[in-house]
């Protein structure tokens, strides 16, 4: 892919123009999703993925955004009013943040995005990466971040690329703090992005603080379509958020409604094994098989059974998930995978199953299970 895409620089893929779109924190209204659906249906494909920072990807659209597909988003505020800022906005939260007991980012996010939009931060690459952890169940500070803060009792404990310093900031402080850090490491030219553990994702209900409920659906490898936005947008009470781990909550969902917000939206909450794809032969010209279209069989025929990760790689770039995975399906120049375990693209080594296809490739999981 093309160097990190945003509204007004498109990466332009094997199936047209591909606009990401920032969502700091992860957060969206019904209103914004139907906007993001009518654009994918006027202007692009109608596809529509979820990325692993909690951001959507807009695909087969021009190489360019026209105006008006401008105009639509920028009406539903999904541009930033500082238009050179539109690709520094990489802020993730946890999507319960506000919700549960752990503390409420939602205000930070807010704050810095904000910030980021008025900061001189020229040079600043666009992949550079902002976490808010409150401390919830997510344990969101696992995301790869250049800067973070994590929540302890005395206020929040700055985290450089995964490593937790002894400073305790309080919240008055966090921004600029924030923007003081991508400042220094702007000048230092280095970057070294981290981790603080590892994110715990979940599916399904999970009870808020005001009795309703969070829903956590998972959207199988990442792919959405505008139908099903506009389904979600419809079934939305307070907006939607997504999660890294490719889920979409629908927070504030009443305890009764939950099955009936299930069957609706055609996901499911199911915990099992995991399955991610990259955009693979129809998205990417590197890819050698369809990833996307082998990865729904393989969650389809798993939902719910199993554990871990299992990554359908195009090639050995491995985008979809860098670290490893429980089972590696690598693809190979006809078509077909070859099966690793434990192993991540770039250092798979020796294969385990070599050859298969996607039905063989469900049958060998099966047997693994
Ligand atoms: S892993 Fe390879 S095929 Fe898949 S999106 Fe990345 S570069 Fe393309």
């Amino acid at each position: 892919m093309a160097d990190c895409p945003g509204i007004f620089l498109l990466a332009q893929m094997k199936d047209g123009g591909l606009a990401r779109l920032r969502l700091p924190g992860g957060r969206l209204s019904a209103v914004q999703v139907r906007a993001v659906a009518e654009v994918a249906r006027r202007w692009g494909n109608g596809v529509v993925d979820l990325t692993n920072r909690a951001n959507l990807q807009i695909r087969g659209l021009p190489a360019t955004l026209p105006d008006a597909a401008v105009a639509r988003l920028d009406a539903a505020g999904l541009v930033p009013a500082m238009r050179g800022a539109d690709r520094l906005r990489n802020i993730t939260a946890d999507p319960l943040s506000g919700l549960d007991d752990a503390v409420d980012v939602g205000p930070l996010v807010a704050a810095l995005d904000a910030a980021l939009q008025s900061a001189d931060l020229d040079g600043l690459s666009p992949k550079f990466a902002f976490v808010l952890d409150g401390g919830g169940r997510s344990r969101i500070a696992g995301i790869l971040h250049d800067v973070g803060f994590v929540a302890c009792p005395e206020g929040f404990r700055l985290s450089l690329g995964g490593t937790l310093s002894g400073d305790v900031i309080a919240a008055a402080d966090v921004v600029d703090r924030a923007l003081a850090e991508a400042r220094a490491i702007l000048a230092s030219g280095i970057r070294r992005p981290g981790r603080v553990g590892r994110v715990d994702p979940w599916l399904g209900p999970v009870p808020q603080r005001d009795g309703a409920v969070a829903l956590a659906l998972d959207v199988p490898v990442a792919r959405a379509d505008a139908d099903l936005l506009d389904r979600l947008a419809g079934l939305a009470v307070d907006g939607l958020r997504l999660t890294p781990w490719s889920a979409v909550v629908l927070p504030g969902i009443p305890a009764e409604r939950v099955a009936a917000v299930v069957a609706a939206s055609g996901l499911s909450t199911a915990v099992g094994q995991r399955v991610v794809a990259c955009a693979g032969s129809t998205g990417c010209e590197r890819g050698l098989a369809d990833t996307k279209a082998d990865g729904r069989r393989l969650a389809a025929a798993f939902g719910g059974r199993g554990a871990g990760t299992v990554h359908l790689a195009g090639c050995a770039k491995g985008c979809a998930h860098p670290g490893v995975a429980e089972i590696l399906a690598l693809a190979r120049s006809d078509g077909r995978y070859d099966l690793h375990r434990q192993a991540r693209p770039a250092t798979a080594g020796t294969a385990w199953a070599e050859g298969v296809g996607p039905s063989e490739m469900i049958e060998q999981l099966a047997r693994a299970s």
